[in-house]
């Protein structure tokens, strides 16, 4: 008797009715923190996240033993470029060590998103600088807080003869542009993306024509 109440309990207690406030009726404890951890991700709501776990829960264990690696190496092994701060394994990214990229012309974005995003576009030959983000005085965020220092330093030691600023149409965005167009006029033109980038929308949404036209109509600041 005693040991099918504590069954009866355990069961009960796997279940559980709801998770960060939410309720999840239904779903054993496991599976219910894997939606949970699904819905912790940008664009995924309640729905898809109970159809990737349901999804990942139909696949053998060692596809979920791959996807578990593969979530972990990335974790562990992806750090920043020491040259030009893109998302990288190695000290130098795969941009700042190919040989066929043109040294001299170096295209600053805010983060490896709008880097990526250019780089679907494949019209872009030169090197690229990423910022870590846009000059927000509301924010807190000046530009000690970025990568600006070693722009400066680069313009200088790799006689870049122009800076592509690549950076959204938007508040921080202008502000940034018109921060490192002052600062770097001296040293090399200072061009920005425009061309058919409407106000305030996000560059690594673009897509690749919008964003190569946006390149080619760059205009000096
Ligand atoms: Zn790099």
């Amino acid at each position: 008797m005693a040991v099918t109440t504590v069954a009866a309990d355990d069961l009960r207690n796997s279940y559980i009715s709801s998770i960060g406030g939410r309720p999840l009726s239904g779903f054993t404890k496991p599976l219910a923190r894997l939606i949970d951890q699904f819905e912790r991700l940008p664009g995924i709501g309640p729905r898809t996240a109970q159809r990737l776990a349901l999804h990942l829960l139909n696949q053998p264990e060692e596809q979920i033993h791959q996807f578990a690696d593969a979530l972990l190496a990335a974790r562990t092994q992806v750090g920043q470029c020491q040259i030009c701060f893109h998302l990288s394994a190695d000290p130098e990214c795969e941009i700042c060590r190919n040989p066929e990229r043109h040294n001299g012309v170096i295209c600053v974005v805010a983060d490896s998103r709008d880097l990526l995003a250019l780089e679907r576009t494949r019209e872009f030959k030169g090197r690229y600088h990423v910022l870590g983000g846009l000059i927000s005085p509301m924010d807190g965020i000046g530009p000690e807080l970025l990568h600006v220092t070693e722009l400066v330093q680069r313009i200088t030691n790799e006689e870049v003869s122009e800076v592509i600023l690549a950076l959204t149409p938007s508040v921080e965005g202008d502000t940034t542009s018109l921060y490192l167009g002052r600062l770097l006029k001296p040293f090399c033109s200072v061009s920005r993306i425009a061309y058919g980038l409407p106000m305030g929308s996000e560059l690594e949404y673009a897509d690749e024509v919008t964003l190569s036209r946006a390149l080619e109509g760059r205009r000096p600041i």
